[in-house]
């Protein structure tokens, strides 16, 4: 079932979405705005501001005067705002579940699942005092040589629609707690999560200016990147974006990671399980439809798999979009997703059309705007095909037939992308062998969705990632500090030797 025509609702007849600067709610010096658009029912939520240069500037020096007395804080005490931050969290749940669907689409457990997940990432924040210990080590008699971790300053994150509560989490407790001050740029998409974290952190004691949301698209990044008084950026976005920012950021010497897109892999070989695996897969190609940088977007089917490739079709043929998938984020991406499910018809073999799996129940949203699309599979896909090379970020699968596991790993390895690579196998060594050549930096065994959790880091490799540690986990202690190494000698011995 085809949307309707985009929204075309009067913006000015909307609320207005502030920034959030030195702890208050700060309208932007703009006068120009986005409609935030609720995909479920092309609804206009809200708009957002672009904010300007001046905006910024504001957000970095409160959070610069601010950062001063937070950074001189012991560790221990500054996450007492992050223990506090978990339980409003949890308290809130509900709510942010309800904002993260109505600005982004997912099913009200997909929403709760990623606030869940930041939970995470709060929890492993609030235990830095347990790992971020520097190393101490007597190297002469008497003298010794210790490090210390020393927070960079003001530091930024840029992120993208799809995890508009989750993805900020992986950043900012981490950098807070360290003693940064952050500002946070959140997707113009869905910007009302980001409000709702500043508005948590406020109730939960972080002093004014620590966290900062600066509204804004494409000239609001080039200014983070470009800003002097900024001296880290976490960016999380498509891989043309991610490269963008992370040249621009590094030419300002800032230090940079930028996480991109994916074109994940699943590879099914003869003795997977039949039902684990179609399950799996299945959850893995339409969770948040497929709106995942997590997401299985081709299947490499190696031999014989035709009982297990029928099982998952057959799956995704019982799915409804509106009832078992959430919608899809814009107008632009239902049609650009759209537009490969309708060109593989002349040159692949198009098994299941999402645009027939639609819920008869979400009829008046498509009339009203909203956008959705149930699962699709391609089948017998070259390994050329646009639709086996693209990120096409919907609930797509592309099957790919190969004869032999190591043509289906040439395969994998081949795409530029390595963010996400599983396989479905019950042999040990076959997975071994998967597991050791695969290019990816997060890799499953039978498991589809492959999230390292904390304190693992998240990250994939080639261009599904640029720059340098890691954006969670132990990495991310490393990112959002600077190492400072400390000689002491306070002894009569050590007055004696070639340190002296
Ligand atoms: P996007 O790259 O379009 O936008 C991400 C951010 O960049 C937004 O805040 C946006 O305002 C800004 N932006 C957009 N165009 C820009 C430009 N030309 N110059 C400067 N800034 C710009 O990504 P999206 O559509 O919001 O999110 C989907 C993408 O994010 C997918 O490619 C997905 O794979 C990726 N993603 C990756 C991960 C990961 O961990 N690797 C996680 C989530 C999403």
């Amino acid at each position: 079932m085809a949307p309707s025509a985009t929204a075309t609702a009067d913006i000015t007849q909307v609320a207005t979405l502030n920034n959030w600067i030195a702890g208050n709610a700060t309208a932007a010096t703009t006068s120009d705005f986005l409609p935030v658009i609720e995909p479920a029912t092309g609804r206009t939520l809200a708009r957002v501001p672009l904010s300007n240069a001046e905006d910024l500037d504001r957000a970095v020096a409160a959070a610069a005067l601010a950062q001063r007395d937070w950074a001189a804080q012991p560790l221990k005490d500054r996450v007492q705002v992050l223990y506090r931050l978990k339980h409003l969290a949890e308290r809130d749940l509900d709510r942010l579940a309800d904002v993260i669907t109505k600005e982004n689409g997912k099913t009200m457990d997909e929403s709760r699942a990623s606030v869940l997940r930041a939970i995470e990432c709060i929890e492993f924040a609030a235990s830095l005092p347990q790992v971020a210990l520097g190393r101490v080590l007597e190297v002469s008699p008497g003298v010794e040589c210790k490090t210390t971790r020393t927070p960079l300053g003001v530091v930024a994150g840029i992120t993208p629609f799809n995890f508009p509560f989750m993805v900020p989490l992986w950043m900012v407790p981490m950098a807070i707690g360290l003693g940064n001050a952050f500002v946070l740029k959140p997707s113009e998409q869905t910007p009302l999560s980001a409000l709702e974290l500043a508005r948590l952190f406020a109730e939960a004691g972080l002093p004014a200016g620590i966290f900062s949301v600066v509204h804004g698209a494409q000239a609001i990044v080039e200014g983070i990147c470009d800003h002097p008084g900024i001296a880290a950026v976490g960016f999380v976005g498509s891989t043309k974006v991610a490269r963008i920012v992370s040249r621009r950021a590094a030419a300002t010497d800032k230090r940079v990671r930028a996480l991109g897109g994916a074109k994940n892999h699943l590879v099914v070989v003869p003795d997977a399980d039949p039902e684990m695996t179609a399950t799996n897969v299945v959850a893995s190609v339409t969770g948040c439809a497929g709106q995942r940088c997590m997401a299985a977007s081709v299947l490499l089917a190696v031999g014989d798999v035709d009982p297990i490739v029928d099982r998952i079709v057959e799956k995704m043929s019982q799915l409804r979009a509106g009832r078992d998938l959430g919608a899809i984020i814009s107008q632009p991406a239902y049609e650009r997703i759209t537009g490969y499910v309708e060109r593989s018809k002349t040159d692949a073999q198009l098994r299941l059309d999402g645009r027939e799996l639609v819920d008869d129940d979400v009829a008046d949203q498509i009339a009203g705007g909203g956008r959705y699309l149930g699962p699709c599979v391609i089948d017998q896909a070259s390994p050329d095909h646009e639709a086996s090379c693209d990120e096409i970020f919907g609930p797509t699968l592309t099957i790919i037939r190969c004869s032999t596991l190591d043509e289906a790993i040439a395969i994998e390895n081949a795409n530029p992308y390595g963010n996400a690579a599983a396989i479905y196998t019950s042999t040990g060594g076959a997975a071994q062998h998967f597991t050791d050549k695969a290019q990816a930096g997060m890799v499953g065994v039978n498991v589809g969705v492959p999230v390292p959790r904390e304190p693992f880091a998240f990250g994939g490799w080639n261009e599904s990632n640029f720059g340098e540690g890691d954006i969670t986990g132990h990495g991310a202690i490393d990112f959002w500090t600077r190492e400072k190494k400390v000689t002491t000698k306070w002894t009569a011995a050590a007055a004696t030797n070639w340190m002296s």
